[in-house]
């Protein structure tokens, strides 16, 4: 293979060229739906598939996630079908087609970028204690309205909160609603990603691993 190229599990079919995306393309990564303007990645032709060189790197074929602690999720497009998708965590839609962390066995499914999300953050808006990431029902200290199942939580008081507004105190988007940035079809989880509490757990967890996923995202949402 020749050194542009490289393979990748996420398009086992054919192999990527490396592409330096100029800054007027309206290509999407094929992982985390950012785009890939201005940026290097990889990029099969025949089939309209690009990834960033970042995610390329980070995302892994498995991937154990601590939402879901029984089973290894595997990087897998949503199957063609009537049955509607969502991520588990953030409660976004996955269309058919797309690319998510998935156990097949029990339903559970999760974007790629929503495994980046820490279990552990320390919050301005709640600087007192750490909030662990927990599944429960409720209302969100923040925002007052329903939390989702997976939100922060406080171990020591009541204070618990929407993934967003913990970091932001942004209400939270409805479940089914994808965010349009231009023409990213990004999910509100890669803007709270770039929150400073969230960056900082993120670089904890992963050794500084995910800092150029974040740096993607950060180029892809300034426009
Ligand atoms: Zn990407
Ligand atoms: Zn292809
Ligand atoms: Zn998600
Ligand atoms: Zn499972
Ligand atoms: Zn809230
Ligand atoms: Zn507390």
């Amino acid at each position: 293979m020749e050194a542009d190229h490289r393979k990748h599990f996420a398009h086992p079919e054919h192999p990527l060229l490396k592409t330096h995306y100029d800054s007027k393309s309206t290509k999407i990564c094929d992982i985390c739906h950012a785009k890939l303007s201005g940026l290097v990645g990889y990029r099969c032709n025949d089939c309209d598939f690009d990834i960033h060189e970042a995610c390329a790197d980070y995302f892994k074929e498995t991937v154990s996630f601590f939402a879901h602690p029984w089973h290894t999720l595997t990087l897998s497009r949503i199957p063609d079908g009537t049955i509607k998708w969502s991520c588990n965590i953030c409660r976004e839609s996955c269309p058919p087609g797309m690319l998510v962390y998935r156990c097949i066995k029990c339903n559970f499914d999760v974007h790629p970028l929503c495994t980046l999300l820490p279990q552990t953050i320390r919050s301005p808006l709640h600087p007192k204690h750490d909030l662990n990431m927990v599944p429960g029902s409720g209302r969100c200290s923040g925002c007052c309205k329903d939390l989702n199942i997976w939100h922060y939580r406080c171990g020591f008081c009541l204070y618990k909160s929407h993934i967003g507004c913990a970091v932001s105190g942004t209400p939270p988007i409805s479940a089914q609603n994808t965010t349009a940035v231009g023409q990213n079809r990004i999910t509100s989880v890669a803007k709270f990603l770039l929150k400073t509490s969230f960056v900082i757990a993120i670089n904890a967890a992963t050794d500084g691993r995910a800092l150029p996923v974040l740096n993607v995202l950060e180029a892809a949402l300034v426009d």
